[in-house]
């Protein structure tokens, strides 16, 4: 099949549009790094569209613009169209957590004068690649008593940062021998924090040092860390990529990079036929499983909600689930240059050809693919080619080489016709991830063009 790269099917004034658009993406990206913080982002953004907490409206009608949120950490907007809801919707659904290292419940200890924190890594990493970097910490700490301390540090300049040391090249002639996966056990993935003494302490006195700061700058004792979310990330700002500034590497592009793109498409979408809702989901990386992530019922007790409002009843709900069409947006596996023997070059997607679709997720047999039917692939790639989006179609590696899933199970088995949509991704998983602007706009546009179908 002929492919063509995007950039050739832009003028310059199309490229201002995409760098403008792409700019504000990579300062949400900067600003929103953690998945709370993202939702958080979202949420006033939305407000500022006009978009309403769906739990202060009592009646609903077409063209109304409602969100909820689950617990700080989920978020569903809707923009209601004038067909009723048994009529279906259309469906984009992104997840906001990235992989990243949270700390363990008893996360403070002292070695040999250094004061270090104990992590457990959250999702599928190479953990040789989040060593040596300068590391921000985020927290959220819940007392006893309800208050919430919110904690952000390493990410100004005048700040410190943190960070995981590396045996040094003279002393590792064991380690180099080792596989990657044993070289670099998960145990040792912890941070350096301090190494100055309490004074007048005689047991561990940097971390005694530490546990007085921690209670007077932060107001929060050594126990407090069993109720709360402390996550280590990749400090500083996501940053243009390339002598042409054609891409952008940044902490936490899979998946808030679909996740901007269509909730900014939701917001830029015009009154419409049908109902538009963007689902952004927690926990994707650690399987769904979770109160915040896709399988929880969030989304159909807000669907119940919305057909109650609307003065439909509960019954339509089904209705609501079999006509509603889907994508779920998550990144694809850019073809590494480097990396080639990996992919299927033919069927792999390629930086700047545009938005990826995916037939198959799956390993090896297809496993665990949300396989959509030919009927509904054929639809979408008729809206994309109607509205001028810039696509290509994506699989995961080589047949048996990979394999991955997305949140697209949790709506394909409600009856929703669902398929993969995503943003082609380069080191994926690392703490910088490599994307093109041409993609990401070509998302934007193809998420919109999918809203606006009727
Ligand atoms: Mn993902
Ligand atoms: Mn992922």
């Amino acid at each position: 099949m002929e492919r063509q790269s995007a950039w050739t099917r832009w003028d310059a004034t199309a490229r201002e549009k995409i760098s403008a658009f792409c700019e504000r993406y990579r300062c949400f990206l900067s600003q929103y790094k953690t998945e709370r913080k993202f939702i958080q982002g979202c949420i006033s953004l939305a407000r500022e569209h006009g978009y309403q907490p769906l739990e202060a409206c009592d009646r609903l009608k077409p063209g109304d613009k409602i969100y909820r949120a689950n617990r700080n950490k989920q978020l569903i907007l809707c923009q209601l169209g004038q067909q009723p809801l048994s009529l279906g919707g259309h469906l984009i659904a992104a997840h906001v957590d990235s992989p990243r290292l949270d700390l363990k419940t008893s996360p403070l200890y002292e070695e040999d004068n250094l004061a270090l924190l104990k992590t457990y890594y959250y999702g599928g990493i190479k953990k040789y690649q989040w060593l040596n970097l300068p590391l921000a910490l985020y927290g959220t700490v819940v007392l006893k008593n309800g208050e919430k301390k919110e904690i952000c540090l390493g990410e100004k300049p005048e700040e410190p940062v943190f960070t995981i040391t590396d045996l040094l090249p003279h002393l590792a002639k064991d380690q180099m021998k080792k596989t990657i996966e044993d070289g670099f056990p998960g145990e040792n993935l912890n941070i350096l924090v301090g190494s100055l003494p309490e004074p007048g302490k005689e047991k561990e006195p940097v971390r005694n040092y530490l546990l007085r700061w921690m209670k007077e700058e932060w107001g929060i004792s050594e126990e407090d860390f069993v109720s709360s979310e402390f996550e280590a990330v990749p400090a500083g700002a996501a940053r243009d990529l390339g002598l042409d500034r054609s891409m952008i590497l940044g902490y936490g592009q899979d998946d808030r990079v679909c996740a901007y793109s269509c909730f900014l498409a939701l917001l830029h979408t015009g009154p419409t036929e049908k109902s538009s809702f963007c689902l952004l989901v927690d926990q994707e990386e650690i399987g769904s499983s979770g109160v915040t992530s896709a399988q929880s019922s969030f989304f159909q007790t807000f669907v119940e909600e919305l057909l109650e409002k609307t003065g439909s009843g509960l019954k339509e709900k089904r209705l609501f689930f079999e006509n509603s069409k889907a994508i779920s947006a998550d990144v694809a596996a850019g073809l590494d240059p480097s990396y080639r023997d990996v992919y299927d070059p033919r069927n792999a997607a390629r930086l700047g050809f545009g938005i990826v679709l995916e037939r198959t997720t799956g390993a090896r047999g297809k496993s665990g693919s949300t396989e959509p039917t030919a009927e509904y692939l054929a639809y979408l790639r008729n809206i994309f080619d109607k509205h001028q989006v810039c696509w290509q179609t994506g699989e995961l590696g080589k047949v048996e080489q990979g394999g991955g899933g997305t949140v697209a199970t949790y709506f394909a088995r409600l009856n929703i016709d669902t398929a993969d949509c995503g943003v082609p991704v380069l080191s994926m998983h690392s703490p910088f991830e490599v994307t093109s602007k041409a993609d990401i706009y070509s998302a934007f546009q193809g998420y919109q063009a999918f809203y606006q179908e009727e």
